[in-house]
């Protein structure tokens, strides 16, 4: 599909007037086009939205069939999609969700890359990540808050509560992963992001998410060990192989203070590129022979981690930023693979005890006033909590609209209900110029099951427990939530994670009310739950103060 068919496809819709029946219809057009914007997608011309081969729908024809659904849909109708594909229209109800989605879901037991290409190459299957197949991606403006969070908890842990005077080393700079330099220059800090391909770099720059580039690893550590000394805020992106270029920072010495990566390590074939290849080269092996392409990737990945570990061992804060590169590397070999922790469980599960994620809103309008309007918003009524107050502000400030404009923040149980009634009061009186769209990622406290990431060494073991994600999605799409969709493999790849998405409308209606209570409840809820059951005091002291009715609290 080339560019310019993609694009009169993909129709920015903004404004009040509505292309379909509704507007939760329209919200969810409007999400679908914004996802494959390209201010938005990595790949639009292939559907694909972020991480390695996240798609939006499964092939073009589905797409139109998708937008041909939606346009038609009635307000008590449900459209179901299979992986990517819309299979039927059923007639429900006006407080059921306008959308369902299930995407590459696999059987258990035959849950592995080999089974999905297969079904992919059949037409049978897409990869819908988390937010992609989903359509609650906003860019990587929806990630930054919660790397931000990661490397300020880093900070308060190893480096007193700043990364001013600290080099950062990583690699990746795709759709999530060009959050990671902006984050480490938000908490004062130097980063080195890597990357092989050199327009991803470029992307991160125009987007402002990094500040310079260079092709030379000399040149780079000369730059950043310039800013470390005056204590100044840099980040510099590096045009190279990560498998090569740390091994390289190792020969030279240099060991930076904090270390992590996020390249698509979760997809060999499509995700990570292995060393000794031009991408050129690396394109033309992925056609003509996956097999030897995915035994060069891994075995990359596993020098990859070595290096990491070896940096570890010489003083580097090391963890493992969400891309199951550790499992690769035990799988070929590298036995202390998990000697560096998941961020997880080092930087964020106190935060997902108390229900809280990566919360994100949308303005359908188009009209950033609208958001800035909401920005106010949260500084009024959460005026209380100084540190989300800083954020909105440092986000203002720094954080540029990709496609719709939207917000991150992370607010947690009790919070989100009382900011979606915010909302829809602000819809209703006409404050705002159209509906908000209110969603997260699938990388939420209670809606995901993955062992090597956000389920990693839970309390009482029970990291590959994978009912949770189930139970958030059952329960927000019986509350009115107006898209609910479930997925496998999304972050690590497949085989290993389940995981639920949810998004709501805020339509100024009283009906929307009533469900925006619902499901900003039940949705968060779910995680303060998930963690009062394996045991973490900081959610069952949440679930006391907040009257959860929990059956076996005390017991
Ligand atoms: P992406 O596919 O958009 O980007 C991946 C980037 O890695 C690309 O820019 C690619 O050029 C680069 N890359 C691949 N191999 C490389 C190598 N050997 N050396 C240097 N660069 C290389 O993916 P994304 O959306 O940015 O996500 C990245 C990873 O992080 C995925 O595995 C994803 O599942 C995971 N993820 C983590 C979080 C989190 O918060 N921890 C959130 C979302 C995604």
């Amino acid at each position: 599909m080339s560019t310019t068919i993609a694009e009169n496809k993909i129709i920015r819709y903004r404004g009040t007037e509505l292309n379909t029946k509704g507007w939760q219809q329209e919200a969810v057009l409007r999400m679908l086009m914004n996802n494959l914007d390209k201010e938005v997608a990595e790949i639009p011309e292939e559907l694909v939205v972020y991480g390695g081969i996240g798609k939006a729908a499964r092939n073009w024809e589905s797409f139109d069939a998708i937008v041909e659904s939606l346009k038609n849909l009635e307000d008590d109708e449900t459209l179901l999609v299979q992986s990517g594909k819309p299979v039927v229209i059923f007639k429900t109800h006006t407080d059921a969700p306008r959308v369902l989605l299930a995407n590459s879901n696999i059987v258990p037991a035959y849950a592995n890359w080999d089974t999905f290409h297969e079904l992919d190459k059949k037409g049978l299957m897409m990869y819908g990540q988390m937010t992609a197949g989903s359509w609650i991606y906003i860019g990587s403006q929806g990630i930054v808050q919660g790397t931000y969070e990661t490397f300020a908890e880093l900070a308060k842990q190893h480096f007193n509560g700043t990364l001013q005077g600290t080099i950062t080393v990583t690699a990746g700079l795709g759709g999530m992963g060009g959050a990671q330099p902006l984050s480490v220059t938000m908490n004062g800090g130097v980063c080195i992001a890597i990357d092989v391909e050199e327009w991803r770099i470029d992307r991160r720059i125009e987007t402002r998410y990094t500040d310079v580039k260079t092709d030379s690893l000399d040149e780079a550590i000369r730059l950043a060990n310039e800013a470390k000394a005056e204590g100044k805020a840099l980040s510099i992106g590096l045009v190279g192989n990560a498998a090569e270029i740390l091994p390289e920072m190792i020969k030279r010495n240099f060991i930076p203070d904090a270390l992590t990566d996020q390249t698509s390590a979760h997809d060999p074939l499509n995700g990570y590129v292995p060393t000794g290849l031009s991408i050129e080269e690396a394109n033309k092996l992925r056609a003509s022979d996956p097999e030897e392409y995915v035994k060069r990737s891994k075995a990359s990945m596993a020098v990859h981690v070595k290096a990491m570990l070896e940096m570890m061992e010489k003083g580097a804060i090391t963890f493992d930023y969400g891309n199951n590169i550790r499992q690769v590397a035990k799988d070929e070999g590298v036995e202390n693979a998990f000697d560096f922790p998941g961020f997880v469980p080092a930087y964020i599960r106190p935060q997902f005890c108390e229900g809280k994620g990566p919360f994100r809103w949308v303005a359908l309008s188009g009209d950033p006033e609208d958001i800035y309007k909401t920005d106010e918003a949260i500084l009024r009524e959460f005026s209380d909590n100084e540190h989300l107050c800083n954020w909105i502000r440092m986000a203002q400030e720094k954080i540029e609209f990709q496609g719709l404009p939207s917000r991150i923040c992370w607010l947690g149980y009790g919070e989100r209900a009382r900011f979606g009634k915010i909302l829809n009061d602000m819809v209703a009186s006409g404050e705002l110029k159209a509906p908000i769209v209110i969603g997260r990622d699938h990388l939420d406290s209670g809606s995901v099951a993955s062992p090597n990431r956000e389920t990693e060494a839970m309390k009482d073991g029970s990291d590959v427990v994978a009912d949770w994600p189930i139970l958030n999605a059952m329960v927000n799409a019986v509350g009115g939530a107006t898209w609910v969709s479930v997925h496998h493999g999304g972050g690590v790849g497949m085989g290993y994670s389940l995981h639920a998405g949810v998004v709501i409308v805020a339509d100024g209606t009283k009906e929307a009310e009533a469900r925006l209570q619902r499901v900003l409840t039940t949705d968060p809820g779910m995680g303060v739950v998930r963690h009062v059951d394996a045991g973490y005091d900081i959610a069952i002291n949440k679930a006391r103060e907040t009257g959860m009715k929990i059956p076996m609290l005390d017991k």
